[in-house]
């Protein structure tokens, strides 16, 4: 594990990419095996399992919430989450900023895109996060940092298709940058990448990649 860990790391290292180490399923062994090798950022998309690591996990973590949020579960990772990827909806990005008010703090979140052409994934499209970014509801929040956009390419073989959409993310990022936070310099996060297409990701302007397999198994 250790050899590909700091392969991958010094590759990423070389591009300024910060690596989100996806543990969700490991057991807590491998956390801190890879925690002991340095590693600081771990990714988790369910809260109930994130709690817990987080419980028995070293205090310095930075804990990246990545899968679906359910807006009833965002009290529990609200005092100590580091980065929220996958805001998709006003509604939630309100609960997430109205419990990081009662704890005094603001949360840093990542508005997700949706990229892929499977129905199935959660994300925003480009129409619907400039509707999201205009609304009066939107610019009373205090508690709430847009720090930039997650997505997710298809599954595919197709390098070729993987690699427009995630030009196309980077390209939307560059434009809402431009527009909506221009005076930001705290919206820098392309969050995109992960086991089987984060050297493509990279390569079309990735900031943050989040990769599991490949470093777990
Ligand atoms: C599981 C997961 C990853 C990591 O996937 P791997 O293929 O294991 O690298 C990245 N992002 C999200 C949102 C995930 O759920």
């Amino acid at each position: 594990m250790n050899s590909t860990y700091t392969a991958i790391k010094s590759y990423l290292d070389q591009h300024k990419v910060t690596l989100v180490a996806v543990s969700k399923t490991r057991p807590i062994e491998q956390l801190q095996a890879l925690y002991d090798a340095g590693q600081r950022d771990f990714g988790e998309n369910r809260v109930q399992e994130m709690r817990d690591k987080q419980a028995l996990m070293p205090a310095d973590i930075r804990w990246h919430q990545i899968g679906h949020l359910q807006r009833n579960k965002v009290k529990y990772i609200a005092p100590w989450v580091h980065l929220i990827h996958s805001v998709d909806s006003l509604e939630l990005l309100e609960e997430i900023n109205f419990q990081a008010a009662k704890l005094n703090r603001v949360i840093p979140c990542l508005l997700q895109m949706h990229i892929a052409e499977e129905e199935t994934k959660f994300g925003l499209d480009a129409d619907e996060l400039t509707q999201l970014l205009q609304s009066p509801r939107f610019l009373e929040l205090r508690n709430i940092h847009i720090q930039g956009l997650m997505g997710m390419a298809t599954q595919t073989e197709n390098e070729h298709q993987i690699r427009l959409e995630f030009e196309g993310l980077k390209q939307l990022f560059n434009q809402i940058k431009s527009t909506y936070f221009n005076q930001d310099d705290q919206f820098q996060i392309l969050s995109m990448g992960m086991s089987s297409d984060y050297r493509i990701a990279v390569e079309s302007g990735a900031t943050m990649v989040r990769i599991g397999s490949l470093l777990f198994n």
